[in-house]
């Protein structure tokens, strides 16, 4: 079957302020859209099409030569903006027990964690994203380019931030480092616990 974009888990505008509903449309609407319609083009006719977006996206190498481009940039899109709609909820929530154990281990606090994931995501040149992922057993904090993503470099993504102007330009402008501060206001600590949990 082919993919679709998944609806917003809550309403458009309930994100705000720090996110605009009209950022939500565009983003949700118009660019996972793309993403999608672009990803399904690709793989159409192939065996992968049936396939779980995810083990696409882990697997690149092994698609068609031809089809890995197209499928790296709007598959990876289709994954990445599934991923990050779930990672959000309005009022957002805060990581509690063995997740906060984990990053109070890893990084020495909450607060040191965040200010490196926000260096991660401000230092990512052009477009791309922020990440925290599980890479043998033990948390990091990456970044990636346009639409890649950590599980094609055997990583495990637990949270994402785009760092695309798209996601963000409607109401910081060019200040992505507000940005990047304010989205720890929307995060869905909740589900990130669950893919530690599953991915550990
Ligand atoms: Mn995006």
């Amino acid at each position: 079957m082919a993919y679709e974009v998944p609806a917003l888990p809550y309403p458009y505008d309930s994100l705000a302020p720090t996110i605009d509903e009209e950022t939500m449309h565009l983003h949700h609407d118009k660019h996972h859209q793309a993403y999608v319609d672009k990803a399904n083009a690709a793989l159409e006719g192939t065996e992968w099409a049936d396939k779980p977006i995810e083990e696409v996206v882990a697997n690149l190498s092994s698609l068609p030569a031809d089809k890995q481009g197209p499928v790296r940039n709007n598959g990876g899109g289709h994954y990445n903006h599934s991923l990050f709609w779930e990672s959000m909820k309005p009022g957002g929530s805060e990581p509690s027990g063995e997740l906060l154990d984990a990053i109070n281990a890893k990084f020495g606090s909450l607060d040191t964690f965040k200010e490196q994931f926000e260096a991660a995501g401000v230092n990512q040149f052009g477009s791309g994203w922020a990440w925290l992922v599980l890479d043998g057993g033990e948390l990091a904090i990456t970044s990636t380019a346009n639409q890649d993503n950590p599980i094609t470099d055997g990583k495990t993504p637990l949270l994402g931030n785009d760092v695309w102007e798209h996601a963000y330009y409607l109401t910081y402008k060019n200040v992505r480092p507000e940005y990047l501060k304010a989205w720890w206001s929307v995060v869905n600590w909740d589900i990130v616990a669950e893919r530690y949990a599953a991915a550990k």
